[in-house]
């Protein structure tokens, strides 16, 4: 009998840690037209892409979903939710056949600022987004206002989300240092590193229109200046010429080495 009642026990341990939900992700097959006309008002990289580019963006949003789960903390998670903080992942590393963010499994939406602590209500409350460390690692938590603020039709090259990914793409080296090795190869690391001085220290002088952020370190810059690349390419490229090229071969296709795309972080 007590053999019966291990056996029982043994296989209801087995079956619970392999029927426990790891990741609270969805599995989506077609993507819904009224999706595609939210992604088409909200999102202006989607809206400059082609009908095939269009299609790869939405098949990336399905893709980063069944991967990654989109939770809330007091706050409802809604599908324009789930469709921008997508966008924000997909965009960055749209160039890259087959990437996906490995070093991530949910993404938590909070209902306004937090602070060091993830409290949403006190002092200190400044941040709008923050990859996770120690136990909150392989988890990004956004404000959800400052996720749809971000995009926002005006369009002021400022996109909390799309910050949050680069710097997790900046982080699946191992050092989240301004230095991605995913989308650099050494040689250019040196003139990339010229060039990230020169602008922080007009940001400093405040003779630019990079965001102040982008001075605090090399590692916010990088970020930043991708958020200005990505929602403002011309304006990126008609004032900051050598940044834009830059960007430009970090992000265009050629990068994002396949090696790397579904490796396990
Ligand atoms: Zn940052």
């Amino acid at each position: 009998m007590s053999f019966v009642l291990a056996f029982l026990c043994l296989g209801g341990i087995i079956a619970l840690v392999f029927s426990y939900p790891r990741k609270r992700v969805l599995r989506i097959a077609a993507f819904q037209p009224a999706w595609r006309a939210f992604l088409e008002r909200q999102v202006t990289f989607y809206r400059a892409l082609d009908a095939a580019g269009r299609e790869r963006f939405e098949r990336g949003i399905l893709d980063f979903w069944a991967h990654c789960a989109i939770t809330g903390v007091q706050v409802q998670v809604t599908d324009e939710d789930r469709l921008l903080v997508a966008a924000s992942a997909v965009i960055p590393i749209f160039a890259f056949p087959g990437w996906r963010y490995t070093n991530l499994d949910e993404v938590v939406l909070y209902p306004a600022m937090f602070n060091e602590r993830f409290e949403t209500a006190g002092d200190e409350r400044g941040i709008l987004g923050q990859v996770g460390a120690g136990v909150m690692s392989r988890k990004m938590l956004l404000s959800k206002p400052a996720l749809h603020q971000g995009f926002m039709a005006r369009n002021d090259g400022h996109n909390t989300g799309i910050h949050e990914f680069v710097h997790l793409i900046d982080a699946r080296d191992g050092a989240t240092d301004g230095l991605p090795k995913v989308l650099m190869d050494r040689p250019f690391a040196i003139p990339w590193m010229r060039l990230v001085k020169q602008e922080m220290e007009r940001i400093h002088a405040g003779r630019s229109d990079i965001r102040p952020y982008g001075g605090v370190s090399e590692t916010e810059f990088l970020p930043v200046v991708s958020e200005y690349f990505f929602e403002r390419p011309d304006q990126l490229k008609s004032k900051h010429p050598e940044l834009y090229a830059a960007l430009e071969r970090m992000f265009g296709p050629g990068r994002g080495d396949p090696a790397e795309a579904t490796k396990p972080a």
